[in-house]
């Protein structure tokens, strides 16, 4: 009968163990020394060992004449426990046996003593799978353990693991096997069987599985029976993946730009009954393959590609640019992980092609000029030299005779959303206009309004508001700024232009830049200052502050945070009116 590689090779002594030399050292240890512990935890993806070892722990801390740590296999605790004859060693799958019932058997059955052996050794695979009652009984069992019972407890899930259970263990961790240790390990089994083998078909094996030894062993026999050569092409085969030469032309036509032919190589592997998604991650790796040769083109001893495809991806690495490389691999990483979970996977695939293609079709100088161009705009912009939109177009739509350039203003969130019903504007006719991006409003009677300049201080709105409004502010801006004096927050009071040695209160002759007004539960505070606007307008700041304000006026109170400074272009006029009522100017617009 046919036995598998994994089974045939399975370890049975702790020298056998591939790639977990810092486990099986610490467990021959404490057999030499006797030093065996109550419970053990061992973790680790699948297929890396932490059942054999457990076996092979079990056999050995009960064998009559340990060799180096491991059992003999001779004698006869260890051909009772290899024929699986003796009670002694238990093996549960807590997979199928998760309920309390299951854990309390173990509590009971515990207290017997071992028939055959030294030890009776409970080894609990896929322990996460416990329920939480059945993990109350284990514990129960694990604080006070017979002398003789010793508990393997193995899972691939560790987070799970209640970590009342977790102080009672001795953890050990199984590493994933490195790519080099698997390949030997394949090489000397394939040497041991007489099996015709390839270095590369050795490596690519190695390579599918990913660290553990189990899943490597079964692409191996896959390989095995289907062709008398393990070879790169043949390993290919068995894994049904994509034959590397249609990844590189796939590769080469989306980056030189022709998204035709790429689109057709990817209907013609799909007509092959390839999948799609392993199409992506094939054309993902080979991105990547091509940045790591054209940082490194001796790197083929990292990617031990066949000589031929190794040429082949370092004449393209070489042919285009490495942010171009890097902007395909951004691209097409990105739809990877989408793609495993979407039902139109070539939809996904064919809008990577497309994106890189065009990018890469693009030169690059081109965009470079285009984005110093933006550039210079936004410069000549922010210095005032260029005119601001006038909206003239949709001026005349609406038949408003343009006067006005229009407003630009920043706005802070008055609250996060939960408190939010305050920021909801009302809808009616007269703020519908105020929405607009720019204003329309009637400029008052009562103060008429000269100047539509920008203010270079605060002084100069200071000078146009009523006299009564203007103490009032003053007299708010000293109340909050006293308060913060003390605040932890020493930079708050700084960024709300408290000055650390000086009074602010009252203090008349000195150009604040801040300014505080309070209107319908609203405290508005206006920065000339753009960078302490800027610290004090995040989400954490805007509510310690509105405790403060909250806390110093009596009553729950709305803060408003307004930028003033140059960049943003309000005028005396609309500074005006955003103190003598906060709902004239909507600071808002922006949205
Ligand atoms: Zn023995």
């Amino acid at each position: 009968m046919y036995q598998s590689l994994y089974r045939k090779y399975r370890p049975d002594s702790f020298d056998k163990v591939i790639g977990q030399d810092h486990i099986t050292k610490t467990l021959v240890n404490q057999i030499k020394s006797g030093n065996i512990a109550h419970a053990y935890l061992l973790t680790g993806t699948r297929g890396t060992g932490k059942t054999s070892v457990a076996r092979i722990f079990a056999r050995a801390i009960n064998c009559l004449s340990p060799i180096n740590g491991s059992p003999c296999g001779e004698c006869d605790c260890c051909k009772k426990l290899l024929s699986g004859t003796s009670l002694d060693v238990v093996e549960i799958d807590a997979a199928s046996n998760n309920s309390v019932d299951d854990a309390r058997a173990i509590r009971d059955n515990v207290r017997y003593s071992p028939v055959d052996c030294r030890y009776k050794v409970y080894i609990i695979d896929e322990v996460h799978q416990l329920s939480g009652a059945a993990f109350n009984a284990l514990l129960k069992t694990l604080e006070e353990p017979p002398a003789h019972a010793v508990f393997i407890l193995a899972t691939t899930e560790v987070q799970k693991i209640p970590a009342t259970i977790m102080s009672r263990c001795l953890r050990l961790d199984f590493h994933l096997v490195p790519q080099e240790t698997l390949e030997r390990h394949v090489a000397h089994i394939f040497d041991l069987e007489g099996v015709k083998y390839t270095p590369e078909g050795v490596s690519a094996i190695a390579a599918a599985g990913e660290g553990s030894v189990r899943d490597t062993l079964s692409v191996a026999d896959m390989c095995v029976s289907y062709s008398d050569i393990v070879d790169y092409d043949s390993v290919l085969g068995v894994l049904g993946a994509n034959d590397p030469s249609m990844i590189a032309k796939i590769v080469f036509a989306t980056l030189s730009g022709d998204v035709k032919c790429a689109i057709e190589l990817v209907e013609e592997a799909a007509s092959l009954g390839k999948s799609i998604q392993l199409l992506t991650r094939d054309l993902t790796k080979y991105f990547r393959d091509l940045i790591i040769i054209k940082h490194d083109n001796e790197c083929n001893k990292v990617l031990k590609l066949p000589k031929k495809l190794f040429d082949a991806a370092a004449e393209i690495a070489v042919s285009f640019d490495a942010v171009v490389l890097m902007r395909a691999l951004d691209i097409f990483s990105g739809i990877e992980a989408k793609s495993r979970y979407s039902n139109q996977p070539k939809i996904l695939l064919e809008t990577a092609i497309i994106k890189t293609a065009t990018l890469s079709g693009e030169d690059l100088t081109d965009l470079i000029a285009k984005v110093a161009g933006i550039e210079a705009k936004l410069k000549e912009y922010e210095s005032g030299g260029a005119a601001k939109p006038e909206y003239s177009a949709l001026k005349s739509l609406l038949s408003i005779p343009a006067e006005r350039p229009a407003v630009t203003q920043n706005s802070a969130p008055t609250t996060p959303a939960p408190s939010g019903a305050e920021d909801i504007p009302h809808f009616d006719p007269s703020s519908a206009v105020e929405s607009l991006p720019f204003d329309v409003t009637p400029t008052e009677k009562e103060t008429p309004i000269e100047t539509d300049a920008f203010p270079k201080d605060f002084s100069e709105v200071q000078a146009k508001l009523p006299e009564k409004l203007r103490l009032e502010m003053l007299q708010l801006r000293g109340r909050i700024l006293n308060v913060l004096r003390d605040h932890p927050l020493k930079m708050l009071f700084v960024a709300l232009g408290g000055d650390l040695d000086g009074s602010e209160q009252h203090s008349d002759d000195k150009v604040p830049d801040t300014l505080m007004s309070l209107s319908e539960g609203k405290i508005i505070i206006a920065f000339k200052n753009e960078m302490n606007y800027n610290y004090c307008n995040t989400p954490s700041r805007i509510e310690e502050l509105k405790k403060v304000v909250s806390n110093e006026i009596g009553a729950p109170v709305e803060v408003v945070l307004v930028n003033c400074s140059d960049s943003q272009g309000l005028t005396t006029g609309d500074l005006i009116k955003l103190f003598s009522g906060a709902e004239r100017i909507n600071i808002n617009r922006r949205k």
